[in-house]
């Protein structure tokens, strides 16, 4: 077992993670930028480094910082928790080359999962449902208009270095197509220092539907069922829920098996999600992220099993802790990310809580490194916690997450709060009746 993590993340993430370390009997050590000085993280864990100054690029995403304060703590294991350096394939070949464990997939597998295009020719060889469209990288217009015809309009035009949903056009016509090229060529090019774009049939009202696996490394691989994460503004996840309410318990078991199937001819190593666009029945692959999720939590809930804890068993090399037929699905889970962001017009709301109370009882739990008192820094994304509610089956969930909504208190500063009060009391969403188009249309008062 590894004996000392070093936690490359900040926020409500590095404490989730620290939880399992501890619960492992695992030392832990922080790192921080100076503008979290005071941070929950820091404060909890066994040792602490300060890595720089606060831009996330001289601190979190600093990689010769992070590996120093490896060697100086002693650490033999890093966890990247999610975003900054958790799909950075470089960063785990370093840690590699330096005899220290990264808690996550081998560096080539983040690699094909890095780019669009590689990621979706090798989820078709592993016999994953993909959206129809081209077998790669469109150069010409010529090619590109041919391609369209032939899959039918409407048509997407995206990005293979994509990413936060950006460089994507939608073409609804022939006329379209022209212009959607050159500007999600552009945006490509502006964003990611990469142009190659690549073309999807485009679906009108798909759900955005995930699937949790897990592999050994050595060709065993599991599937904790699937996160219905429609519930979306501007590709930003807002609310998760497992499992969706859209499928079908055979529909569940089809679609996990053929990914876990995937996963074990992979020989996957960690935590993965395959992300899916799912309409009439069917599933449409668009791409698998190589680390854990911020809505693992629900999964976590429907399931029993601590999934950060399974990472680290299967990077220590102990293999998965439960066979598929050992995992076993109860009840209904929702999350709601809570940002410091008007509820509204989602402008970033950084400054200090004044005063904080967080809701409890059977069912609730609340992932977040805030305290009463804490001034949330201008540098960092505006998640400041996770509210995650399990009940027996989805009404007693709902009922249990309107109560803890009405006992939650973030006050000194706006947050996302008032819009699941509103959530939850919405005919759609009670009937779980939404695509991944609802919410947007809802906040433009059209749903
Ligand atoms: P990113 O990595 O930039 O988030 P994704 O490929 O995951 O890009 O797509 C982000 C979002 O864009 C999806 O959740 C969906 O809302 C929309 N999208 C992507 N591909 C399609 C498609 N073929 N048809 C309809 N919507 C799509």
């Amino acid at each position: 077992m590894v004996k000392k993590v070093l936690i490359a993340n900040r926020g409500e993430i590095a404490l989730r993670v620290l939880r399992a370390c501890k619960e492992l009997g695992i030392s832990t050590v922080a790192v921080h930028s100076t503008a979290d000085n005071a941070a929950m993280h820091v404060r909890l864990a066994d040792e602490s480094v300060c890595i720089g100054p606060p831009p996330s690029r001289d601190s979190y995403l600093n990689i010769p910082s992070i590996v120093a304060a490896c060697e100086i703590s002693g650490a033999d294991a890093v966890h990247p928790g999610y975003g900054f350096l958790s799909e950075n394939a470089r960063f785990a070949d370093i840690l590699d080359a330096h005899g220290i464990t990264f808690i996550g997939p081998t560096a080539d597998h983040i690699r094909i999962m890095g780019d669009k295009i590689e990621a979706k020719r090798t989820a078709k060889q592993l016999g994953i449902p993909v959206v129809p469209g081209s077998a790669g990288a469109v150069t010409e217009d010529g090619e590109a208009l041919k391609i369209a015809d032939e899959i039918g309009y409407p048509v997407i035009v995206k990005a293979s270095a994509g990413g936060g949903g950006r460089g994507m056009k939608v073409a609804r016509t022939r006329d379209d197509m022209v212009l959607a090229l050159q500007t999600a060529r552009q945006e490509a090019g502006a964003a990611f220092g990469d142009d190659a774009v690549y073309i999807e049939k485009y679906l009108e009202k798909p759900r955005h539907i995930e699937v949790q696996v897990f592999g050994d490394g050595a060709g065993n691989a599991i599937h904790l069922g699937e996160r219905d994460c429609s519930l979306q503004r501007r590709h930003q996840k807002v609310w998760e829920e497992a499992n969706s309410p859209a499928l079908t318990a055979e529909q569940r078991e089809r679609i996990g098996t053929i990914c876990a199937n995937a996963m074990r001819d992979l020989k996957y190593r960690g935590a993965g999600t395959i992300e899916f666009l799912y309409e009439n029945g069917e599933f449409y692959f668009i791409e698998m992220n190589t680390r854990l999720q911020v809505e693992h939590p629900v999964t976590e809930a429907i399931t029993g099993m601590d999934l950060v804890h399974e990472q680290i068993r299967v990077a220590s090399g102990q293999g998965l802790s439960a066979t598929q037929e050992e995992i076993v699905f109860s009840g209904h889970a929702i999350e709601c990310r809570i940002n410091a962001e008007d509820a509204r017009t989602f402008a970033p709301s950084p400054g200090k809580i004044d005063y904080y109370h967080a809701p409890g009882g059977l069912g609730v739990r609340v992932d977040s490194a805030v305290y009463q008192g804490y001034s949330i820094p201008p540098f960092y994304d505006s998640l400041i916690g996770k509210l995650i509610v399990h009940g027996r089956n989805r009404t007693e969930c709902m009922m249990r997450l309107r109560r803890a909504l009405d006992e939650i208190v973030v006050d000194g500063v706006k947050t996302t709060l008032p819009l699941f009060r509103d959530l939850v009391d919405n005919a759609d969403v009670g009937k779980g009746a939404y695509d991944i188009h609802w919410l947007e249309k809802y906040l433009a008062g059209d749903a």
